[in-house]
């Protein structure tokens, strides 16, 4: 069986540093991995509409900056098809028909849906595009036979109504898709990195976001404002590293080698963690380490992104071209679920 990867984004902002620890890297590994026959990273501005209808030109605008984003992480054109969901219709047409094997009942269940819901205030009045959106999600992992799903913890609920839709058709219209695979980050930390704020989830809609394109002030600046353990008031007091974001945070970037350049008084995080615990060891003095540990981080990735954003034209072609390999690779698959439901009249 081929090994396909589908996974994306929505175009409602830059991407962050949640999106880099949670998909992003893992994406750009297994591309080099040399394991995949196709690759598909979605630019998903439909289901973006579905909760900002009233918003199409920020929609509009942030396809090239999640491009660009994805460039600058390292995604390579050459290797996979970034391309823009609204412009392969086969999957707002399989969706529709895969309404038909789902129940308001069981979208009402998936509990990443009822937290959003609460997020953004829908509970008196929810689009029905957003609350369908789930279902649309299973059209596009199965409309490229993705065996593999690249994604964060909160997508979880998703693959799993995904899987769900999958064993439905092939029970009523015969064996016709494929099963995918969520893939999450190994790294625990990276499953559902915290905004700066605290909150549990670092998240465009919040506001609480590192981007990946931040300037080193921004960065610094937003670190040196995070929240920590509200009861570590005084430097001598014992702290909390549990639920911690700066500690979180530590333990999604932070590599061995970055102690010896910038904090040599410590062997390891763990030390470093003891410390903290103890008592004894202030919250500025672990701020301007992460700050340094990130700036190392993101710098590469910066000016990458400088580097496409000076040939904006090449990254349109790169969309274009991704759109053109998608588009095919669905309508294939939609002849198959014609074929199987019975409305491939002529
Ligand atoms: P929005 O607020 O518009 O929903 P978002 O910040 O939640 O934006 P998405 O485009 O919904 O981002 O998510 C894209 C991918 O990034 C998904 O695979 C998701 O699991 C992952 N992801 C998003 N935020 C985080 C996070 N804070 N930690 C880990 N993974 C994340
Ligand atoms: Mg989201």
């Amino acid at each position: 069986m081929k090994q396909v990867i589908l996974t994306g984004d929505r175009p409602t902002g830059r991407l962050h540093v949640g999106h880099y620890v949670g998909s992003l890297k893992e994406r750009v590994r297994l591309q080099n991995s040399g394991k995949f026959d196709e690759i598909y990273i979605m630019i998903a501005d439909a289901q973006a509409l579905t909760d900002n209808a009233e918003h199409p030109e920020k929609v509009r605008q942030n396809i090239m900056q999640v491009a660009l984003d994805y460039l600058a992480c390292g995604l390579d054109p050459e290797k996979v098809n970034i391309f823009i969901q609204s412009m392969v219709p086969e999957l707002t047409e399989l969706s529709f028909y895969y309404m038909n094997l789902v129940t308001v009942a069981r979208v009402q269940r998936n509990p990443t849906v009822k937290t959003e819901i609460k997020q953004k205030n829908f509970e008196a009045s929810i689009p029905v595009g957003f609350f369908t959106y789930p279902i649309s999600q299973a059209a596009d992992i199965t409309a490229f036979r993705a065996t593999v799903v690249p994604a964060g913890e909160d997508q979880m609920p998703m693959v799993e109504q995904c899987k769900e839709i999958v064993h439905k058709f092939n029970s009523v219209y015969g064996e016709t898709l494929t099963d995918p695979q969520i893939v999450l980050p190994d790294n625990k930390a990276c499953l559902r990195l915290p905004g700066i704020d605290g909150k549990a989830k670092m998240s465009k809609s919040l506001g609480n976001c590192i981007y990946l394109s931040d300037e080193p002030n921004e960065i610094k600046k937003k670190v040196m404002s995070m929240f920590t353990d509200p009861n570590h008031l005084r430097v001598e007091d014992p702290g909390q590293v549990e639920g911690n974001p700066v500690f979180i945070y530590l333990d999604a970037f932070c590599k061995p080698e970055y102690f010896d350049e910038f904090l040599p008084d410590y062997k390891n995080l763990d030390e470093l963690k003891a410390h903290y615990q103890r008592g004894g060891l202030g919250d500025v003095k672990v701020k301007k380490f992460l700050n340094k540990v990130l700036q190392a981080e993101l710098e590469p990735i910066r000016e990458r992104r400088k580097m496409w954003e000076a040939k904006l034209p090449e990254v349109a072609e790169i969309l274009q071209q991704g759109t053109k390999v998608a588009r095919a690779k669905a309508q294939d698959t939609m002849k198959d679920v014609r074929h199987a439901m019975r409305i491939d009249y002529f």
